[in-house]
């Protein structure tokens, strides 16, 4: 057999811009393929909902791969327990309600669960930008990740949706373009984004099931940027909360689509 680096070439262009030109309008876009953002798309697409998720980096999982401080295990409770089993994620009881689970494992079989129940993941694709009409989100606007780490001058693309989840983690990207280039208010306690606060375990964890909302419509925010955006505390290596509130926002954006 002969291989031809021609056939080679079109096999990835053609397959790659179909699957991109598929998704140019989807029931709900996800910003970031981190846990709250896997979980939100696996929920969503067992429902039989059109989802994509967009990340910036190279690789998914976003910050589950270090564990705590490099120490690559996280740690959950019973609800966060629940959800690991539905992703058949191994997992053991460390002590009371405090269970283990190995990060890569988690890592790669929430991005798998995700995408056996249906969801495309794209990464190296930034959302840099929203699409805004009528007092609602519309959509995001995509660029190359590599567009944006180089400071190029390319204009960005448009992907139109019902529902738009930021799964952005510490950044909470797409609420701070909703909040500072497009002036909204959001639904939090300002209007704005007040901010995450310094590690607090229990209290972050709880907070985070509140803060994962629509925070404008046609706009929730899940995971980490939940608090972020809201003025929650950081948890550290419990994972649980990230879990809890990607299953969270799916519900959300399911009512949402109703
Ligand atoms: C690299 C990294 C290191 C971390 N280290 C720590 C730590 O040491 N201690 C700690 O307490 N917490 C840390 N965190 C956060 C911690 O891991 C979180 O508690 C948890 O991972 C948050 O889960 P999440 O799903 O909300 O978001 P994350 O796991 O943070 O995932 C968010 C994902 O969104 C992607 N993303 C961001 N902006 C965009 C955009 N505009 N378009 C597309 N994709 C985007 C990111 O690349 C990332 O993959 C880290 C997060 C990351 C990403």
């Amino acid at each position: 057999m002969s291989l031809d680096e021609i056939v080679i070439t079109r096999a990835i262009l053609d397959t790659y811009l179909k699957q991109l030109n598929e998704y140019s309008e989807v029931d709900v876009a996800i910003a970031g393929a981190g846990p709250a953002g896997m979980v939100a798309a696996k929920y969503l697409a067992m429902k039989g909902k059109k989802v994509a998720i967009f990340e910036r980096r190279l690789s998914i999982g976003g910050g589950i791969w270090g564990g705590g401080m490099m120490f690559n295990v996280i740690v959950v409770q019973p609800e966060g327990k629940a959800i690991l089993d539905e992703f058949n994620i191994k997992n053991a009881r460390y002590k009371e309600d405090y269970f283990v689970a190995d990060a890569v494992e988690t890592a790669t079989k929430l991005a798998a669960g995700a995408i056996d129940a249906g969801a495309k993941i794209f990464n190296l694709i930034s959302i840099e930008d929203l699409m805004y009409r009528e007092n609602r989100i519309t959509g995001v606007v995509i660029n190359w990740s590599a567009v944006e780490m180089a400071k190029l001058h390319v204009d960005p693309m448009t992907i139109r949706a019902k529902i738009v989840i930021d799964a952005t983690g510490h950044d909470c990207s797409l609420c701070r373009v909703a909040e500072r280039k497009l002036g909204l208010k959001l639904a939090t306690e300002t209007g704005g984004i007040v901010g995450e606060k310094s590690m607090w375990a229990e209290i972050g964890e709880k907070i985070l099931i509140e803060t994962t909302k629509e925070v404008y419509p046609g706009l929730i925010v899940a995971g980490m940027a939940a608090n972020a955006v809201s003025g929650g505390p950081r948890m550290g290596p419990i994972f649980g909360g990230m879990l809890i509130s990607g299953k969270k926002a799916a519900e959300l954006a399911l009512e949402a689509m109703k």
